[in-house]
């Protein structure tokens, strides 16, 4: 068996003293499950070219209203990744949670891996794809109402009762964050003695206020590319979540 490198002793080492560790991750934790980063070059270059604007421009509050047709025709085929399966990190948090470690996850994710890898603690941050609702009436609607709707001629879902424009419980630039779903992660947060920060660079609101929110002992940063915060951790890892995540904590 190859030995384990340093770190990942480390951190494993860190995660057994851990009495309530928290994890806060952003997309490079669904990276390694194939669902890209819409904001990396390639996000950019992708909706530039097909669209003729940013990613951050089509996915606005704004741009929903006035084109729904094409803010869903965007939204089905770039952000929506359903048949995307949870990797390592997924698993092993699963795990930590199962085994009365891990209090809470904190994502910026909304893509719904951490419950299908059996998570149950979720504190989503930016909503899910996977709960949507309609607009006029208020009736949810599961996500493949949501595809279908918009392959129909006017291109956007509608409400089965209503006929109401159906949105995903998605927090769209120019919306703000459910005050009830930051005050439960800043909560997490301020209470965990350990915090494994992963897959986010830390540079976005509200990613860097909530890590600054931290008291605990041990601040881990899993992460490919230096953080704003690495000088304040006391282990930092550039690599791949999964891969650290899984060898430091899964159980096979
Ligand atoms: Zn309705």
């Amino acid at each position: 068996m190859p030995q384990p490198a340093p770190a990942t002793e480390t951190l494993r080492e860190i995660i057994a003293s851990a009495r309530n560790l928290v994890f806060f991750g952003g997309a490079g934790v669904s990276t390694e499950s194939g669902i890209p980063d819409f904001r990396s070059p390639d996000g950019l270059y992708a909706a530039q070219t097909a669209y003729g604007y940013r990613p951050e421009g089509i996915l606005s509050i704004d741009f929903f209203e006035a084109r729904p047709d094409v803010f869903f025709d965007y939204y089905v085929h770039n952000i929506l990744h359903l048949d995307a399966q949870p990797n390592a990190a997924h698993r092993a948090l699963a795990q930590l949670e199962d085994r009365g470690v891990l209090s809470a996850v904190v994502t910026q994710n909304i893509d719904g891996l951490h419950q299908l890898a059996g998570s149950r603690t979720v504190h989503e941050l930016h909503g899910s794809v996977l709960r949507n609702h309609c607009r006029e009436c208020g009736t949810p609607h599961d996500v493949a109402e949501v595809v279908a709707g918009a392959s129909t001629p006017d291109a956007v879902p509608r409400c089965r009762r209503c006929g109401g424009v159906v949105r995903p419980d998605v927090v769209l630039y120019g919306e703000v964050l459910d005050p009830q779903v930051v005050s439960a992660a800043v909560d997490a947060i301020r209470t965990a003695d350990v915090l494994i920060v992963g897959g986010t660079s830390l540079v976005v609101h509200p990613a860097a206020g909530l890590v600054n929110c931290f008291r605990g002992d041990r601040l881990v940063l899993i992460n490919k590319e230096a953080t704003p915060h690495d000088s304040a951790a006391d282990l930092v890892i550039r690599a791949p979540i999964g891969q650290v995540l899984g060898a430091a904590a899964l159980r096979e």
